[in-house]
């Protein structure tokens, strides 16, 4: 049977950390799995600032997923760097510092390392695949070619076309911009905060050599500002040979209500599935691809609803998110106020709340 005439158990649209996830755990399952990806090397261009919590880190960020060193089995030759701290910044430049136990990636090697070990657990591709359109179990490529699935999973991204066709919810997409640059950066990875990246943040995170250096905002609160001026002036604060210049969409509204509709689901970014109040969206984005693949299984195997999906993410990642939500709201207010009001705010006083507000604990201890 060829790939087209082929009706595959789940086809996924999109084979970054998200689809690349659901389509390894639906293989696992011993289920036909097919993933669909417009570009012809999934991973690149380099779209990410490449920082992720360790293990560790992410049991103590998220502390109702299960069995995280399954579902994150980085490889060495993925890892630039290790970090052990975070440096909140404002615009004083005087950083509050926390304890962080952070990973660089290479995250084009990452990500084409997932699509290995999804492939090893066969799970098919389709690189330079561009999907136009889904309907019902067909979904048909830009040059026309038609593949079927029983289900249908949107894992495309920020522009996911499965979305798009069926979910009318609007997301806050942040636009970014960022470099990686030569040079020595230290150990800690740096968010900075302030009139420099309005109602954003700017980063500086250290590599094996050079950094990743890059700042996001939000347009409403830019006064006419552009992000290519706020960009570069915040870059030009470090000297070093910029070796690659990239772009990219953040969505920071949190989880969308719903992610199935019928037999179509959505993962990852195209579901929301970024922590807004520190932008982590890798690691979240494979949390939700492990519940959407397993689910798919069960459906397929037992007639579980897709609906589980849904209720299995709340029950993992419900509370994470509602505070990560809140705390970007408030946050969001905070960082509108003038940077000599926020240099005051920034203080040993402040110091625990304000990490609370990064990992998405409640803000206040009881609210
Ligand atoms: C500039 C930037 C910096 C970031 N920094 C970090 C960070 O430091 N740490 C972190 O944890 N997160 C970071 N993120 C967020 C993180 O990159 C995303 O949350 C994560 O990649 C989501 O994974 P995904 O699989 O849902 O989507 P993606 O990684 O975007 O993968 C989507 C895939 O779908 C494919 N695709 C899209 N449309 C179609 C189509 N029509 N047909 C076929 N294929 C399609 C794409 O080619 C791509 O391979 C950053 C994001 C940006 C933009």
């Amino acid at each position: 049977m060829s790939e087209e005439s082929e009706i595959w158990d789940a086809i996924v649209i999109g084979g970054g950390p998200a689809g690349s996830t659901t389509a390894r755990y639906i293989a696992e399952g011993g289920k036909r799995v097919l993933v669909l990806d417009g570009r012809d090397s999934i991973g690149s261009p380099l779209q990410c600032g490449e920082l992720v919590p360790t293990n560790d880190e992410m049991r103590r960020l998220c502390p109702n997923v299960p069995d995280i060193d399954d579902l994150l089995q980085t490889p060495e030759e993925a890892i630039s760097r290790r970090t052990t701290e975070m440096h909140i910044v404002p615009p004083s430049g005087r950083p509050l510092r926390y304890p962080f136990e952070g990973m660089m990636l290479n995250r084009v090697f990452h990500d084409e390392w997932l699509v290995d070990l999804a492939s090893s657990k066969g799970a098919e591709y389709l690189t330079g695949a561009r999907v136009e359109s889904v309907n019902g179990e067909t979904v048909t490529l830009r040059d026309g070619r038609n593949f079927h699935g029983k289900i249908i999973v949107g894992a495309g991204g920020h522009n996911d076309p499965l979305r798009r066709a069926r979910w009318s919810e609007s997301s806050l997409k942040i636009p970014i911009k960022f470099v990686l640059m030569e040079g020595e950066f230290g150990d800690a990875v740096e968010l900075h905060f302030g009139s420099m990246a309005p109602g954003g943040y700017a980063w500086v995170f250290p590599k094996e050599r050079g950094a990743n250096i890059g700042l996001g905002i939000q347009n409403k609160f830019s006064k006419g500002r552009s992000l290519n001026s706020l960009a570069e002036g915040f870059i030009s604060n470090f000297e070093g040979d910029i070796t690659f210049r990239g772009a990219g969409s953040l969505p920071m509204s949190g989880s969308i209500k719903q992610f199935v509709k019928g037999n179509h689901l959505l993962v990852g970014d195209s579901a929301g599935m970024v922590l807004p109040s520190n932008g982590a969206g890798i690691t979240i984005a494979m949390v939700g691809g492990r519940i959407a693949g397993q689910t798919v299984v069960s459906h397929l195997d037992e007639g579980t609803s897709l609906h589980q999906y849904e209720k299995e993410w709340k029950r993992q990642m419900g509370s994470v998110m509602r505070n990560s939500k809140l705390s970007f709201k408030i946050g969001s207010w905070i960082m509108r106020l003038p940077d000599w009001v926020l240099n005051l705010a920034f203080n040993p006083v402040t110091k625990p709340f304000v990490w609370r507000f990064v990992t998405c604990r409640k803000p206040f201890f009881i609210f």
